[in-house]
C-alpha cells in the first residue's frame, strides 16, 4: 500500500469514507464567493463529497512576511 499525503487537495485520488479506498474524484466548481472560488470533490462511483477546496485566484500565491 502507498501512503497519500494530503498537502494538495490537486490529487485526482481522495480516500473516499463509503468505499473505504482512495477513489477518481470530480472537481465541481461550488461557490463563488468574495475571497475566492470554493470547489468541491466528489467520489466518481458514490457521489460522497469528499473534500472542498478554496482557490484564491486573484491573489495568486502571495507570501506574507511579518
Ligand atoms: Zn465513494
Amino acid at each position: 500500500m502507498r501512503r497519500q499525503q494530503y498537502k494538495d487537495f490537486d490529487a485526482t485520488e481522495l480516500f473516499c469514507p463509503r468505499c473505504r479506498r482512495s477513489v477518481p474524484v470530480r472537481k465541481r466548481l461550488l461557490l463563488v464567493l468574495s475571497e475566492g472560488e470554493k470547489y468541491d470533490y466528489t467520489c466518481v462511483y458514490c457521489g460522497t463529497s469528499v473534500g472542498d477546496k478554496l482557490v484564491k485566484d486573484n491573489e495568486g500565491v502571495k507570501i506574507l512576511l511579518k
